[in-house]
């Protein structure tokens, strides 16, 4: 499968990025976590005849605003929009006039379905989904698709469940919204070493960090020199750059 990183950036898009989303293809369908503004790279990449599967943390903007775009793709079967544990009507309020096109009103259908609900819905691979620790109710996701783990933990603070949801990931997509030393667990984010201490805690094999808070990592190079100070815990963490890709 590839993995692509169609948007590294936190709350919103600059010259580094645009806000976060991620792209997972099989040769039978498609995963999206997540989507902020990256979602629009989806256009060129993704297989609209076959299924596809949006798994979406929690409603922050920088999550769902790509949502705005959604009548630029050309979704042949139904959409399936996974929502945060108990965020379905809240988003369905997002997604209505005057704040955009109507959910129920695209050319093709979406069909919504609550992350609290994953265990009754018959999705083609397995999927976990977990609560984490955040300014606003979020949902963590560990997937196993193809024999492979991947986690997508992302706006949380360091907690259990992300530990969890990451356990021995063979790609662990996480968060590092605040700047080394700035971290504070009321807004829910992590820094570079503590992401790295998740990495490290989980034995995950492969560990990207996304969701660079655009207000504190305004250039890449600091991005880089942040990045650097989590190696110290797990020397191979990966700093996630927007068209960044992995195959497992
Ligand atoms: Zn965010
Ligand atoms: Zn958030």
């Amino acid at each position: 499968m590839k993995i692509t990183v169609l948007g590294t950036n936190g709350w919103f898009d600059t010259d580094t990025g645009s806000t976060n989303c991620v792209l997972l293809q099989t040769s039978d369908y498609s995963v999206i976590m997540d989507a902020g503004f990256g979602i629009t790279k989806i256009k060129t990449r993704v297989d609209f005849s076959k299924p596809v599967y949006l798994f979406l943390t929690h409603l922050h903007l920088d999550h769902v605003i790509g949502l705005h775009a959604l009548d630029y793709f050309n979704f042949e079967q139904p959409l399936r929009v996974i929502t945060p544990i108990g965020g379905t009507d809240d988003l369905k309020d997002l997604l209505r006039s005057p704040f955009s096109a109507a959910w129920d009103s695209h050319v093709y259908p979406i069909e919504m379905i609550d992350a609290k609900n994953l265990e009754k819905t018959n999705l083609p691979f397995k999927v976990e989904a977990l609560p984490l620790v955040h300014a606003v109710p979020d949902t963590g996701y560990r997937f196993e698709i193809d024999g492979k783990i991947i986690a997508f933990v992302i706006d949380t603070a360091y907690c259990e469940n992300a530990v969890k949801l990451a356990k021995n990931a063979d790609l662990l997509i996480t968060e590092c919204g605040f700047y080394p030393g700035t971290a504070n667990t009321v807004s829910g984010h992590m820094t570079p070493e503590t992401a790295a201490k998740l990495a490290s805690d989980s034995n995950a094999k492969q560990t990207v960090l996304i969701h660079f808070g655009a207000n504190a990592f305004e250039t890449i190079d600091k991005r880089s020199r942040a990045v650097d100070t989590g190696r110290k815990v797990y020397p191979e963490l990966i700093m996630g750059l927007d068209n960044m890709e992995f195959i497992l």
